[in-house]
């Protein structure tokens, strides 16, 4: 059999614990036995990021910036315990984190649809993707808490000493304040991200946040996505058939239950953190959830949502075969190798993406799963399998 030719590599981007064992697996069982793959390798595991000083997470970036599409692998953002587990030099950061912020990107979450794992919403019929803004708000505030009487105020000192100054409150007693912020040009990127991303998924785009208490805060978002919508992306919409729908963020999400899905929600920072875990569970199963990073430079980094199941790497090591859900990851691939295909004019390589995709779930709705789906599916005559026999049956399919 030939293999499929590729001309631009993928960056890949390899992690951590299980997912790094899935990894390798899905490369040497699905990938490399048709396509003939060309990667970028970067080594993001914990311990050569400890070695690097983590300098390979930001060439990683780098790379991606240069190349266009990147591949990624769930990694350890460490913690205190991570330290000590790994001896580190440095409690380094979330590698997620420092890819978003050099790619200024938006992250888009959607869970993957079967016949047999169904949404514990009953009208949910296809996937919700959801957009989380990740830069400020909450996540970048000042506290203080007041102890006694006094006056609150919000202060903005101009560049030329001039000042700008807002009563919060006369407190009569002891209580807490929170100041935060974010800039016009990081909605802006958000906004372009989700305009681009629907344009290019050809899925409506639903915004929504809490403009009508909010009169300055949260009406800035909404008036920098109207304005970039009325400029840049009417036009777009309207040839592609698809719509840009504001509405407030309690309507959005009355609205979400009754809805059969089919289109991305933009969120704020904070409703992004919270709506994503709500819809995410929704649909079944953080193993069953794709993400992906676009940048408003055209940039794609493809992952799964999940993180390194820890748990299941701890059995592995103690001689249990691999049994984790392959698909998120394997969706990672598929996403990516397309994506590589459609900007290279390969549309072997972007076929090859559906191809693999089709018979993951082909292979599901057939009743052959891993035991995480077998626990909640409502399909009967099921075989349990662990990850090797999964890939087995996938093959069989493709
Ligand atoms: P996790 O990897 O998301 O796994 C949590 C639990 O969810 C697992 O114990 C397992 O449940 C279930 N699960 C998740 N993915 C699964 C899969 N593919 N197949 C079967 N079951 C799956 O979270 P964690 O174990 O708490 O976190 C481990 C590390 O991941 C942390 O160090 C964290 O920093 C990192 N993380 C990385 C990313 C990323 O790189 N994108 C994202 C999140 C977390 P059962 O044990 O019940 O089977
Ligand atoms: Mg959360």
């Amino acid at each position: 059999m030939t293999k499929i030719a590729m001309t631009t590599p993928l960056v890949e981007m390899d992690g951590d614990e299980m997912t790094r064992i899935l990894w390798k697996m899905i490369k040497d069982e699905l990938i490399l036995p048709y396509v003939d793959l060309k990667t970028e390798y970067y080594d993001l595991g914990l311990e050569n990021r400890n070695n690097t000083k983590d300098q390979v997470t930001k060439d990683s970036a780098e790379a991606t910036l240069k190349y266009g599409v990147a591949v990624k692998c769930a990694t350890i953002t460490p913690n205190a315990a991570r330290v000590k587990e790994y001896n580190l030099s440095e409690m380094w950061k979330s590698p997620n984190g420092t890819i978003r912020a050099m790619l200024d990107g938006t992250v888009f979450r959607a869970p993957i649809i079967v016949k047999g794992i169904d949404p514990c919403v009953r009208n949910w019929k296809k996937p919700i993707t959801l957009a989380r803004h990740a830069y400020g708000d909450v996540y970048k505030n000042s506290e203080i808490k007041v102890d006694g009487p006094g006056k609150a105020e919000l202060v903005f000192t101009k560049e030329d000493g001039t000042e700008i100054r807002e009563l919060i409150h006369e407190f009569k007693g002891p209580g807490i304040l929170q100041g935060m912020h974010n800039t016009v040009s990081s909605i802006t990127s958000f906004a372009h991200s989700c305009f681009s991303f629907a344009l290019e998924t050809k899925q409506d785009l639903w915004f929504a946040t809490k403009d009508t208490i909010s009169k300055k805060y949260d009406h800035t978002f909404k008036d920098i996505f109207e304005e970039l919508y009325e400029k840049e992306y009417k036009d777009k919409f309207d040839k592609a058939g698809i719509k840009y729908f504001y509405t407030l963020i309690d309507d959005a999400v009355a609205r979400v239950m009754k809805e059969e899905g089919g289109f991305i929600w933009a969120c704020k920072n904070y409703d992004g953190d919270v709506m994503s875990d709500m819809v995410s569970s929704a649909f079944g199963s953080l193993s069953m959830m794709t993400s992906v990073l676009v940048s408003p430079k055209g940039v794609f980094e493809y992952e799964a949502a999940h993180g390194t199941i820890q748990k299941h790497y701890y059995r592995y090591l103690e001689g249990e075969e691999a049994k984790s859900n392959p698909v998120a990851s394997i969706f990672a691939w598929s996403g990516a190798l397309r994506k590589r295909g459609e900007l290279d004019n390969l549309p072997e390589l972007s076929a090859f993406g559906d191809r693999l995709e089709a018979a993951v779930i082909k292979t599901i709705e057939s009743g052959v799963m891993t035991a995480d789906l077998s626990r909640i599916t409502s399909l009967t005559n099921v075989r349990t399998v662990n990850t090797k026999e999964f890939f087995e049956e996938i093959k069989k399919n493709m």
